[in-house]
């Protein structure tokens, strides 16, 4: 089908956005079209603003737009555990469950030797050097629980097996297979309280 060429570049930016395929996004261009002149401004400011002004923080790997980032920053927080998780959404997730009070390390990824990612592929020698300089008592892995997940929460639980730092995997209240961004409040909180020594 024939669209003007700004359309078609419309179309094309929609098409590169995880799960939005040729009908959506062009559903979407359409929508754009026929937004307020200021709406699409202020839309196309955001994009370019998170883009900008966010990176992730030094220590823990979380996005961010000081580093280090507020949760690393935070006195009130329990310096003595960390959470591991494979993605910022995950930390947002934790983070709204509001029972949570120590320390965060974001892997930004999960090893999938299907994709060709190993373990230095994701962030897990800061976290090896973190737990150097501070004073953890203990690590909670919180990967999904799907095969990536479980895979990447048991090679760091191997690697560190011997700096006799307390090690736990969250419980399975969580679905298996499932997301842990799009686990209820009560699910996550409860998979925290039952982890389980590694
Ligand atoms: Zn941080």
């Amino acid at each position: 089908m024939y669209y003007p060429e700004p359309i078609t570049k419309l179309i094309d930016s929609f098409m590169k956005l995880p799960g939005i395929g040729p009908k959506t996004a062009a559903r979407l261009a359409f929508f754009v079209l026929n937004m307020k002149e200021e709406d699409v401004l202020d839309f196309a400011k955001a994009l370019v603003n998170a883009k900008r002004d966010l990176g992730y923080c030094s220590v823990c790997g979380h996005i961010t737009d000081q580093d280090p980032c507020v949760i690393c920053k935070d006195e009130r927080r329990d310096r003595s555990i960390i959470c591991v998780v494979q993605d910022p959404k995950d930390v947002i997730a934790m983070e709204k469950m509001k029972e949570y009070n120590g320390l965060y390390h974001v892997l930004n990824g999960v090893i999938s030797p299907m994709e060709g990612i190993g373990p230095e592929d994701i962030n897990v020698p800061d976290l090896l050097k973190r737990l150097q300089d501070e004073t953890i008592k203990e690590v909670i892995l919180a990967t999904n629980p799907n095969i990536e997940g479980e895979a990447t929460a048991m090679y760091i639980s191997r690697l560190l097996k011997p700096s006799g730092i307390r090690t736990t995997r969250i419980a399975h209240g969580l679905p298996v297979g499932g997301d842990l961004e799009y686990a209820d409040e009560v699910t996550l909180s409860k998979a925290i309280e039952g982890r389980r020594e590694l």
